[in-house]
């Protein structure tokens, strides 16, 4: 990637609590990248039920992991979707496996991907993030703890109902997504920065979204 041409084709990663899925939205709101988000194309492909839908559903009913080959056919299809725009990867190449097609795919397609973008964040900083995250049962407005709390202890500002956590905020999922991160994700963040230095770059992911959005703008060479 040239230091002053940004690139047609971006991978971001980051943990859990990284914000990388915001800032991948805002780079594609503000500057024209389609977004390719793994999970998305996955609920896509149950609702459609088409050929690759059914083993996908299977794979999320019993808590699998879906299979790279499986993945690598719908993301291969969203990325001919797009055709020659700007193109945006958020979870993909989630694993060394997936890393391997999206090599197959630049050896035999001349296939891409120009910059691979890192939002760097420690685990205990991720972790707190992610668990100060309050939402209200009855209205579903969002909160954060830190950097947006209601005014009145944990209840909610427009109606008073107490707040709650999603789900997904539990600390036990919450430990178990950063290790699934640590196990799968961080080997492919490191073979990147360490095979393609000249394509990677890391932002401070710790830093206010719109510090982290601005200095990802630097990075990769696109206007304010
Ligand atoms: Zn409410």
């Amino acid at each position: 990637m040239s230091q002053r041409v940004p690139p047609q084709h971006v991978a971001v990663f980051g943990r859990p609590g990284s914000g990388k899925s915001s800032l991948a939205e805002r780079l594609s709101a503000d500057h024209g990248y389609a977004l390719v988000r793994t999970g998305e194309l996955l609920r896509q492909a149950v609702r459609r039920r088409d050929s690759l839908g059914s083993p996908v559903e299977g794979y999320l009913k019993s808590g699998a992991l879906v299979p790279d080959d499986v993945v690598a056919a719908l993301v291969a299809r969203a990325v001919a979707d797009v055709g020659d725009g700007r193109l945006l990867f958020d979870g993909f190449p989630r694993t060394l496996s997936q890393v391997g097609i999206l090599d197959a795919w630049e050896r035999e397609k001349g296939y891409r991907v120009d910059c691979f973008l890192d939002v760097d964040i420690r685990r205990e900083a991720a972790i707190a993030r992610m668990g100060g995250r309050r939402v209200c049962p009855a209205c579903g407005a969002t909160y954060h703890m830190v950097s947006h709390p209601p005014l009145h202890d944990e209840t909610c500002d427009l109606d008073g109902t107490r707040l709650e956590r999603r789900k997904d905020d539990d600390p036990e999922v919450i430990e178990a997504r950063q290790r699934v991160f640590e196990e799968s994700t961080e080997p492919v963040v490191a073979h990147y920065r360490t095979h393609a230095p000249g394509r990677f770059r890391r932002v401070d992911g710790e830093k206010p979204l719109d510090a982290v959005y601005a200095e990802s703008l630097r990075a990769l060479a696109l206007d304010a």
